[in-house]
């Protein structure tokens, strides 16, 4: 059973992984406007070692196959965003242990984790115009159905919708923090690169979990 919980957490980097490959070029445009352009690469290179290094450890728990995830995707990657994503992607592992299945409980403990981690390394404020800027409405909104009785799967739902729009309200935001910011001008009207990511990527796993 331990490796059950493992092996679900390599389904859910599959679509990470496939969600990142339909939106790269994409999202290396949305990048290119105020940044360097390597968003959509970096997630990819990001995510595919990741989903690589999770699949070898398989078996393992699933604190270890996240760890071995984590590490891949911040090596691999480079960048600002493969920094964050890969510790948040350990420190969610580390929130989830050794443990066989995850109750709701567990569920917002690894949420929780997966955003204090980026808060604390990268150190955005909310308003900076990062990827913390759909962090926080998702976590938020995860927590509010928590605590409200909803199932995993529902409390999902309702906090991807609200990644996905707080990532599009960043558009009249200008950035604060990482490599956009001083071509901050160019970016207004344009949303962050790493809040639609992350707001993709949330949309793309709870149209995959079903509990
Ligand atoms: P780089 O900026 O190093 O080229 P990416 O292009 O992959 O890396 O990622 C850029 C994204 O990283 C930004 O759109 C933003 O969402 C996120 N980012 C940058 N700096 C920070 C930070 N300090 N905290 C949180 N997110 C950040
Ligand atoms: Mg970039
Ligand atoms: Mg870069």
């Amino acid at each position: 059973a331990a490796a059950g919980l493992g092996r679900q957490a390599v389904a859910v980097l599959a679509q990470v992984r496939d969600v990142v490959v339909e939106h790269e070029e994409e999202l290396g445009k949305l990048d290119a406007i105020a940044g360097d352009g390597d968003h959509g690469i970096g997630m990819r290179r990001g995510v595919d070692a990741a989903f690589t290094a999770a699949e070898t450890a398989i078996g393992a728990s699933v604190g270890r196959i996240l760890t071995a995830a984590g590490e891949a995707w911040s090596e691999r990657a480079g960048g600002t965003s493969g920094a964050l994503w890969g510790s948040a992607i350990i420190a969610a592992g580390q929130a989830l242990g050794n443990k066989t299945g995850y109750s709701g409980e567990d569920a917002a403990a690894a949420v929780t984790a997966f955003v204090s981690a980026i808060t604390e390394l990268g150190k955005a404020e909310p308003g900076d115009k990062t990827m913390v800027d759909a962090l926080l409405p998702f976590r938020d909104a995860f927590l509010t159905e928590f605590d409200a009785g909803a199932p995993v799967d529902r409390a999902l739902a309702v906090a991807a919708a609200a990644a996905e729009s707080a990532a599009a309200e960043t558009a009249r935001l200008r950035p604060l923090k990482g490599r956009a910011r001083p071509l901050a001008e160019k970016s207004l009207g344009h949303p962050d690169p790493g809040a639609v990511s992350f707001g993709l990527i949330t949309a793309r796993i709870s149209q995959h979990i079903d509990s």
